[in-house]
């Protein structure tokens, strides 16, 4: 039995755009409609220690999030309780734009919110250029987002370990929009397409890339690691 245990991570709680349940409660039914995870609970920035307390985390095995504009307000200690988790196995999915969240430029070192952007909704072509990659599998060659907000290249993320998705825009410009990173033990997909003003979450393919990604992103089986200063112990005693 698949035991994996989903947190979905919103910054705010309340209707937003085509979502009147909160873009958090429509990724989370899908995820659960999916019928691939143990649990997908949901955790809100408005809450004690924004929803993360070490309980929390402690038994997320990938942690879904998505925020926009309240980024700054994040505390600095849990955004470091997060990364520890990250290191330590703990899936992560940084959707739309928490490109500029603390936790993304944490992992990374890099100014990860510099990129172009422009809102006038215009169309996005989702290129997938690694069919044989989990996160991908069943999805299409390339899909259309008919209104969508423009993320363009240079985007100030280190390379990425795998880049599984390259969007093109009506405007012309392109963007690294799905990327692999590995951090200590953890796997991270960072997927852009999501602005909230457009029903972009309920689009089959989304849900699709979301779902795998989850998959993709959940902790093998971790064999507990030895660190620390080692006793000398010379070969011929261990004879
Ligand atoms: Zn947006």
């Amino acid at each position: 039995m698949n035991r994996i245990n989903v947190t979905v991570w919103d910054e705010a709680e309340g209707a937003i755009g085509p979502y009147p349940q909160g873009i958090h409660n429509a990724i989370a039914d899908f995820l659960r409609a999916s019928g691939q995870f143990n649990e997908v609970r949901i955790a809100l920035q408005p809450q004690s220690e924004h929803g993360l307390t070490e309980d929390v985390l402690n038994s997320t095995d990938v942690l879904v999030y998505w925020a926009h504009c309240f980024h700054h307000q994040v505390e600095d200690a849990i955004v470091e309780r997060i990364a520890r988790r990250v290191l330590d196995g703990m899936g992560l999915i940084l959707l739309h734009s928490a490109h500029a969240s603390k936790i993304f430029r944490r992992l990374t070192g890099t100014d990860t919110d510099r990129l172009r952007w422009r809102e006038v909704g215009e169309r996005e072509r989702v290129w997938r250029i690694e069919p044989g990659h989990p996160i991908t599998h069943g999805v299409p060659e390339y899909f259309d987002i008919p209104n969508s907000e423009m993320y363009g290249e240079q985007f100030g993320i280190p390379a990425p370990d795998e880049l599984l998705f390259i969007s093109w825009y009506e405007g012309g410009e392109v963007f690294r929009s799905g990327c692999t990173f590995k951090r200590g033990l953890g796997k991270i997909f960072f997927f852009a397409p999501g602005h909230e003003t457009f029903p972009i979450y309920y689009m089959p393919e989304m849900q699709k890339i979301i779902t795998n990604a989850v998959a993709w992103a959940a902790p093998a089986h971790i064999p507990a690691i030895t660190g620390g200063k080692m006793d000398f112990i010379r070969p011929e005693a261990s004879v």
